[in-house]
């Protein structure tokens, strides 16, 4: 029986000529659509064989290839709600853009741009023209150059401050304390990357303690640096210590060393005013002496993805002329989202523009407001919730252990990670915490933007909860 009904599969032929497959190859178009009518041909006769299905018929066939290609083509990079109170969330796409930004990516994104043409001369021109001038009104730095990430960043630096050389063929020494030998996560680990720049690496100092004198004991004529690296996503308590920048440089500069400043997240606005801890800021590296600064531009700076390098200007031509530059260069919808956010910071409508800065910023009756009214909302929907105090995290790579007050709606349901996984799976999906067996939506992280479709999300779960 499964015999005849496999010899009674038809061919991909037929079923092109199939009046329910021109809407098919209109949609998909013909070659997609003979590869799907083959795959769903393949699954028929699996069936088939193992006898759990008697007989499949054309209409099958035809919705098993639409299905096929429905799941092939569907985006896996897709917009989603944020409503875990984690600002900066690398795995939810960190910074979210500026409208300003979005509007400078449309621009250069629809047709062709000015990345790399002068309009004075009509001739070539250079695209690190872009950001550069901004950043270096916003910092006072001589020089700014931007590359793709903020890890390209330290790597180009490494490479091209100590990396091997004529003169050194076996690279040059870095300093660094053992208490900053981090992994920023992505195995992205400060040895590995040392390694891969070419420059030698000369650990000093302890895990929790590290002394001037730790540096300058290992100072040798070819020791290029020290490099600093901010402790972003982690805290170190308890009986530390560690030189501050100012004495770094003054030592640096008894040896004709450079200091190199991995910010991390760095901020360009002061964390203090909303009761967060100080994380490190640009300018104060760069008045303390840093010979170059480095931090990522979609952490606290609220844009795309970069890495954003400033200090002295010989130091950052030198970086601008190492052959990795071409590899890390940023691209032009990257540099027209950056120039766009950077805009802000001297307009000093940041806190208002940048919307990292306005969920850091948004006033807690303000959050309060919005969980009460759609706690309101929810519950004449039949879906009850608390409003309860907690805790917003800017995440990312930025103050670590810090948080912000926030209120949060809490929504007790029968299996809250069951219900976590159909808000998943729904479109757009809504990432939400779990806590105490409650789901917990934290309204800081939700733009205005994704507010009614977070809410008929959270209705729909009230029905898969009533119905299951
Ligand atoms: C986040 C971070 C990096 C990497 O920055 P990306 O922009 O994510 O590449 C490097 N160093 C430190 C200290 C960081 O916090």
């Amino acid at each position: 029986m499964a015999d005849s009904s496999l010899r009674q599969l038809p061919s991909v032929e037929r079923l092109l000529g199939h009046p329910l497959t021109s809407s098919l190859i209109e949609s998909y178009g013909r070659t997609l659509t003979i590869e799907a009518l083959r795959a769903a041909l393949d699954d028929a006769r699996a069936r088939l064989r193992s006898g759990s299905e008697s007989s499949l018929d054309n209409a099958w066939l035809i919705h098993r290839a639409r299905a096929k290609m429905d799941s092939w083509l569907a985006p896996t990079l897709r917009r989603a709600i944020n409503a875990t109170g984690v600002i900066v969330h690398t795995n939810l796409g960190r910074a979210p853009l500026a409208d300003s930004a979005i509007q400078a990516v449309r621009e250069v994104a629809v047709g062709y741009s000015t990345l790399e043409f002068d309009l004075e001369s009509g001739g070539r021109g250079t695209r690190s023209v872009h950001a550069e001038a901004l950043l270096k009104h916003i910092t006072g730095a001589e020089g700014a150059l931007v590359v793709n990430n903020n890890a390209a960043a330290v790597l180009l630096s490494l490479a091209a401050l100590a990396g091997p050389t004529r003169d050194y063929p076996q690279g040059r020494g870095v300093l660094i304390s053992r208490s900053q030998l981090v992994e920023i996560g992505g195995g992205f680990r400060m040895p590995d990357v040392m390694a891969q720049s070419g420059a030698r690496m000369i650990e000093v100092g302890t895990t929790n303690r590290t002394h001037l004198h730790d540096y300058a004991t290992p100072i040798e004529p070819n020791t290029a640096l020290i490099l600093r690296v901010h402790r972003s996503n982690f805290a170190l308590l308890g009986f530390t210590t560690e030189p501050s920048l100012a004495d770094l440089v003054g030592l640096a500069r008894e040896h004709d060393l450079m200091v190199v400043d991995d910010l991390g997240s760095g901020a360009l606005i002061d964390t203090t005013q909303f009761g967060l801890a100080p994380e490190p800021t640009a300018q104060a590296s760069l008045a303390a002496g840093a010979d170059l600064v480095m931090f990522s531009g979609d952490k606290l700076l609220g844009g795309p993805q970069a890495g954003i390098l400033v200090g002295r200007g010989a130091v950052i031509e030198q970086l601008e002329h190492h052959p990795l530059m071409r590899a890390l260069r940023p691209d032009k919808l990257c540099l027209a989202a950056l120039a766009a956010t950077l805009v802000h910071y001297l307009k000093g409508d940041a806190l208002e523009q940048i919307p990292v800065w306005r969920m850091i910023g948004l006033p807690l009756p303000e959050v309060e407001a919005r969980a009460r009214r759609w706690a309101d909302m929810l519950s004449a929907a039949g879906l009850p919730g608390e409003v309860i105090p907690g805790h917003s995290a800017i995440g990312g790579g930025s103050l670590p252990g810090e948080m912000l007050p926030t209120f949060l709606l809490a929504i007790r349901v029968p299996s809250p990670d069951e219900a976590a996984s159909r808000l998943r799976a729904g479109d757009p999906p809504v990432i939400v915490r779990i806590e105490d067996d409650c789901l917990i939506v934290d309204p800081r992280t939700v733009l205005d933007r994704d507010e009614d479709d977070l809410l008929v999300a959270l209705r729909s779960i009230k029905q898969a909860v009533h119905h299951s």
